[in-house]
């Protein structure tokens, strides 16, 4: 048996062949990088495929990496959907950078899980300096406080708790069940808000009626003359209304609610403002985008996440808070296990996880290798690209846009001129594209329903993603448009 590192007979894979495996691995990464192109964007695999290709049991023994890395190529990257690839524009493309990719290497090398001071001060502290850096990027005050979580689910269930926590005395100790003192809770969002709040709000013991959406305007804005009638509702029927979310680049159309005019109506109503800009809240390092976040300021909080356009490999989520206080109050709770005397903050008392991540190493190395302007410029790009797309769908008699396009996310449909087409027709034509679209490999789009309209939605957010790409991407829609009509 092979000399293990250090650890003798029953050790960890030996140093020469980590050094061994881990130069392949780079090589294997780099090459993948630079060629995605060359995969299917979309895994062109059937439910059942990859499982089935698998042994059902762990191996007894050993395996050569050799061996699991032939696996790893003919098994599993087929039913890999490539989100790091120029022609990913579901959803929200993302990129995962090298830098990151980096970062996330030497951090599981490190192992670091910062849940006190004591257990890693460099993953404490960089967390909170990575975290000011971005606060002051888009624009936010210092007195926004700001913990790393996984995703904007988790970011906004926090801000939810915290809410809850402000809102009813007593609830750490005491609960909501059986309480005559409590009246039913009250949550508010738009009708465009990501599922992720109302999961929050179930989460919270509010149940699905603890949440109210509010009717967007006809940009699929929150309306706050709305707002406010729906909390006087409430309130007139004995309901406490207990906070409000704001999206700044909703899901499906990336609109922007009237954040200004949201935070007078929670300053009024003495209720949480929690702010969801997930995907566009980076935007706002933009001075010409800097509008989206006015109002922000006086938000108790707000999610921006760098893994959707900040280049970040997934996950991480930023979460600013100028109540924090009321977050500890939440959530602190230290068993007899992990007291310590250290005068620092331990960032588990900010959360519902003890175990985290070493997240703000990879922020850390993305914003300093690419620099702020790096960022702002890389940015502007994925705008202007979606800005092109926009006006050429302008431009086709066949096409409609279905909304605004603020910032890289293009919602429309084929409508081809000419004739008379029932919503379940051109439903029917335009699901139709987007298999077609899908199929060939080259770009992945998704959909989403704006106002009973099926609708297809281009989204540029990939750095690998370029002018020649969106351009395809167009080709390949109007080329499915024509097959359609054939
Ligand atoms: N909020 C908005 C506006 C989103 O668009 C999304 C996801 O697309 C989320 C929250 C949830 O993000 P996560 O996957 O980080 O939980």
């Amino acid at each position: 048996m092979t000399d293990t590192q250090g650890g003798g007979p029953f050790g960890d894979m030996p140093a020469d062949e980590f050094r061994k495996h881990g130069h392949a691995m780079v090589e294997w990464i780099a090459r993948f990088m630079e060629t995605a192109e060359r995969y299917p964007v979309l895994a062109r695999v059937s439910p059942g495929d990859i499982r089935r290709a698998l042994p059902e049991s762990a191996p007894e023994s050993a395996e050569q990496f050799e061996a699991i890395m032939a696996d790893f190529d003919r098994i599993l990257m087929p039913g890999m959907t490539h989100w790091n690839h120029p022609g990913f524009m579901a959803y929200f493309s993302i990129t995962a950078s090298a830098p990151g990719v980096l970062a996330d290497f030497v951090a599981s090398a490190l192992n670091q899980q910062a849940m006190l001071w004591r257990t890693s001060p460099s993953a404490t502290e960089l967390e909170a300096v990575v975290m000011g850096w971005l606060r002051q990027l888009i624009g936010l005050p210092d007195g926004f406080e700001g913990v790393i979580y996984d995703t904007a689910s988790i970011s906004s269930l926090h801000a939810i708790a915290a809410a809850r926590e402000a809102a009813v005395p007593d609830v750490r100790t005491l609960g909501l069940p059986g309480r005559a003192d409590v009246p039913r809770l009250r949550v508010y969002c738009s009708d465009q808000a990501h599922s992720s709040i109302e999961k929050g709000v179930i989460l919270a013991g509010l149940g699905q009626q603890g949440l109210r959406k509010i009717p967007s305007d006809e940009n699929f804005r929150m309306r706050p003359d709305a707002l406010r009638a729906a909390i006087a509702e409430d309130r007139a029927a004995g309901v406490l209304p207990i906070a409000a979310v704001a999206t700044v680049g909703t899901t499906s159309t990336t609109s922007v609610d009237p954040v200004a005019d949201i935070a007078d109506i929670c300053a009024a109503e003495r209720i949480w403002l929690h702010v969801d800009s997930a995907y566009a809240g980076v935007t706002a390092m933009l001075p010409e985008h800097a509008h989206i976040l006015a109002g922000a300021d006086r938000a108790d909080s707000l999610v921006v996440n760098p893994h959707k356009w900040l280049f970040t490999p997934f996950d991480l989520s930023a979460f600013f808070c100028r109540r924090m206080e009321v977050v500890r109050q939440a959530f602190a709770l230290v068993p007899d296990y992990l007291t310590t005397a250290d005068a620092a903050r331990n960032l588990m008392d900010t959360g519902i996880q003890l175990g985290r991540r070493f997240r703000s190493l990879k922020l850390w190395m993305i914003l300093r290798y690419f620099g702020a302007e790096g960022v702002r410029e890389r940015l502007r790009y994925h705008i202007t690209l979606a800005q092109e797309l926009a006006a050429w769908i302008d431009a086709d008699p066949d096409f409609e846009r279905l909304a605004p396009a603020p910032f890289s996310v293009v919602c429309f449909r084929a409508k081809p001129a000419g004739r008379d087409w029932t919503e379940a027709e051109l439903t029917r034509l335009n699901e139709a594209i987007l298999k077609r679209v899908n199929d060939t490999g080259e770009i992945f789009i998704s959909h989403t329903v704006l106002g009973g309209r099926f609708t297809l939605r281009v989204a540029i957010g990939n750095l690998q993603t370029t002018d020649r790409h969106v351009r395809r991407a167009w080709e390949l829609i109007q080329q499915a448009l024509a097959d359609e009509m054939r």
